[in-house]
Formats: C-alpha cells, structure tokens, sequence
C-alpha cells in the first residue's frame, strides 16, 4: 500500500527526520488559509498524488500571495495529473499539500528498499537528487552508493556516516545526515515498510538536512498489524478494480488485456496468463480466488471481471486438489445464474472429480465453453471472442 507525500512526511518526522513546515489543504481556499498559518512569504503547492514526476508535470508550483495559491489550486483540485509515473489515465488531485519554499543548496536522493537477493534492507543513495532513481542509475550508475542493513545488529551510526562522507557531505552536516539515516530506517522497521524514499533530501543554505519530498509504500499483508497505517490508505489512488476486489478478499492485478481470468492459486494464475499469451492473447487481470473457491467466492470472482468493461471473453481455470472439482463446477454454474455474463466463458477443471464436474457443467444447460488443458483453454478463449467480435459485427450491419 502506498500513502501521501504528507503522510509519509508526518510518519517520518516522528522519527526524526527534518521536514519544512506545511499543512494540507482540501480546497483553495483552506490552501490559502494554511499558508499564512504557516507563515514565511514564499510556499509551494504540492498536489497530493499516488506518484512521483509531479514537478515535471505542473503538480508542484512555487506561490508568493493568497490569490497565486488561490488561483494554482483551482487548476489542480479534480483534475488528473498524468506524470511518467501515473500512465495515461493519470491519478485525481483532491488534497494539496503548502509548505514553505526552501532555499536549497543541495539535493541528494535516498532510498531504502528491501533487496530480495540479499534478503537484507538497502540503502541506495546518491548525490544527483532531484533525479529519479532510474534514470541516475542509468546517466550516472558511478553516483550511486549503496549499504546494506544487517539484521541482526540493525543500520550502523558509522554506516551513516560512511554514506555521508561518500555524497561529500559536509563535516559539519554528518551528524544529522546520520539522524535522517536513522530515521528512515527506525520507520522503515516498525511498520513493515517494504519502500522509504526521499527525493530531494536537501541540504539548505542554513545548513540544514530536510526532506523535501517523501514516499512510503507498505507490505500490505503486514498491515493487520498497523491498523494506524491501514487507515492512511487513499482509495481514491488506487485501480478502482484492485481497490473492489482488495475489499472482498480476492487477489486481483488489473492488467491491459481482453481475456478475464478466474483461476485458483497465484502460481497456476500466472501459468493461465503466460499461456494466454503464448496462444496469442492478452490478459484482463491476474486473479487468484484463493484455494477454497466456493460458489459465492466464484460469484464474486465473475463479477468483478466483468466490471471490467474491456473484458471480451473469461477463462475458468481451477486445479482442485484439497478443493473438488464437482463444488467448483456447482460455484461457476450459480455464479453464471446470478451474475450477468454476455461474453463467453471458458472453463477448464483439472484434478479431484473432474468427471463429476465436467457432467454438472455439461447438464447445467450453460453455454460454457469447455477444454481439457490448459492450452487448449486459451485457444478457445481468444477463438471465441474472435468470433464472437465477428458475429458483433455482422451483427452491426
Ligand atoms: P516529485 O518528485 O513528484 O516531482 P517533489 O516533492 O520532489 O515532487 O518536488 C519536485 C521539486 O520541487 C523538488 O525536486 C524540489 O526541487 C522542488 N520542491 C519541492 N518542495 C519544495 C520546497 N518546499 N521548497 C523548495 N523547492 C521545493
Ligand atoms: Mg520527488
């Protein structure tokens, strides 16, 4: 799960990291009032978005008066800001963040990401902030300095201040480049934090260390344990098919595709959509309902596939092995009785009671669509909804 640059800001700063002062806004009008709550005489408007990129794309603009913060605000609330990070669709701005503009001399990336071959928390950091990681690390790899965390003895004070001296941080400044470290990690380790990053981190004309942007994305199967994280999340930032199906318990990446997938298991969901691929289709979704796919949790898979207005054909897919295939077949049969389906549906059962299955799907007077492999499946799948687009068309004329 991910949260606001403010939020992460406030998560942070509790643990000691230096932020500017700021304040959140849900209208012009509380913009403009936050910033002479603030104080100073120059702020920036930050638009409050799931994603990084918002400088480049008009999300982030320096105002000097009232009216400026007025007028700048009217122009970002409800609109969708598309930056590099957001894809085409872009993501909603209803919060902005004020807060006073920094006199920044300068800036320095840091991240701490959890490093899945070392198993151990990394820190990577560079002295060409401002920049996305990315593109550091491919214009100028040399820049980057790395550690890593060990677990047992925790982030080292001599590790922070060996990273400071590597980004040519000044004597003087050691110490609370050593504090921000410190805290990064410190948030990093109590809430399950899988992502902390701070680009820029400034060092100011006033020999300050501050982070003047922040992001913190959480492990959401650790969030049981942070109910305080968990009341962070925005739900207007996320995939609204993944945000829908998050709330029923089902496991479900929204993807480009046609093809709608149900399938039991996230290892044979990823099998599902690579053979649809190879068959020469694309995938709607990854959806894993979970080994005990009853026929409520069916129904719910083929609803939330077919809000999905771009889904043309939907492949079943189910390997019962604690789970039969016989309750699995009843679950797909009631799901497509409740639930409206005007695509066609493919069903393909492996393993306890297949035949008992295959016979209720048989007598149950459906127009489903069966195969007995997986391959085969997918084949039939992007051959019916071909077809099925060309009888639409002959249809149409
Ligand atoms: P994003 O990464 O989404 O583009 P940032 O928060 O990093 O958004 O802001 C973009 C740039 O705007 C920063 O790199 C920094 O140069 C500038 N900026 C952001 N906040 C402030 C601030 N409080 N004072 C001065 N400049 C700022
Ligand atoms: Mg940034």
């Amino acid at each position: 799960m991910d949260i606001h640059e403010y939020q992460a800001k406030e998560i942070l700063a509790n643990f000691g990291v230096e932020v500017p002062p700021g304040a959140l806004a849900y209208s012009p009008e509380q913009a403009a009032y936050r910033s002479r709550e603030i104080g100073g005489d120059q702020w920036v408007v930050k638009a409050q978005i799931h994603a990084g990129g918002r400088g480049k794309a008009g999300g982030v603009k320096v105002c000097q008066n009232d009216s400026e913060i007025q007028s700048i605000c009217e122009g970002l609330f409800g609109r969708k800001l598309v930056t590099h990070q957001t894809g085409p669709e872009g993501k909603g701005i209803y919060r902005v963040y004020v807060e006073s503009v920094v006199p920044i001399e300068r800036e320095i990336y840091i991240g701490f990401v959890l490093d899945r071959s070392s198993q151990r928390i990394m820190i990577v950091t560079s002295a060409e902030g401002g920049m996305e990681i990315e593109d550091i690390s491919a214009e100028r790899p040399e820049s980057i300095v790395r550690a890593i965390v060990e677990p047992a003895v925790g982030l080292q004070d001599f590790q922070c201040r060996e990273i400071a001296f590597k980004l040519g941080i000044e004597p003087s400044l050691t110490q609370r480049m050593v504090r921000t470290l410190q805290g990064c990690y410190g948030a990093f380790q109590e809430y399950d934090a899988t992502m902390v990053e701070i680009n820029p981190l400034v060092v100011t004309g006033d020999n300050r260390v501050l982070a003047l942007d922040a992001k913190m994305t959480f492990d959401d199967n650790a969030l049981f344990r942070h109910p305080q994280i968990s009341e962070l999340r925005d739900k207007s930032q996320e995939d609204p098919r993944e945000s829908k199906a998050a709330d029923r318990g089902l496991n479900y990446v929204g993807l480009d595709g046609n093809i709608g997938c149900i399938v039991n298991g996230a290892g044979l969901a990823m099998a599902t959509m690579d053979t649809i691929k190879l068959a020469g289709g694309e995938p709607a979704n990854f959806l894993d309902i979970g080994g005990g796919a009853t026929p409520e949790r069916v129904a719910k898979a083929f609803r939330l596939v077919m809000s999905d207005l771009s889904v043309q054909a939907v492949l079943v897919n189910i390997f019962a092995g604690i789970n039969r295939c016989d309750w699995v077949a009843e679950g797909i049969v009631q799901a497509l009785r409740e639930v409206q389906v005007d695509v066609p549906v493919i069903v393909r059962l492996a393993g306890t009671n297949v035949e008992e299955g295959q016979k209720i799907l048989a007598r149950s007077g459906l127009p489903i669509i069966r195969a007995n492999n997986l391959m085969e499946a997918a084949e039939r799948a992007i051959g019916a909804w071909k077809s099925d687009l060309s009888n639409q068309q002959i249809g149409e004329n």
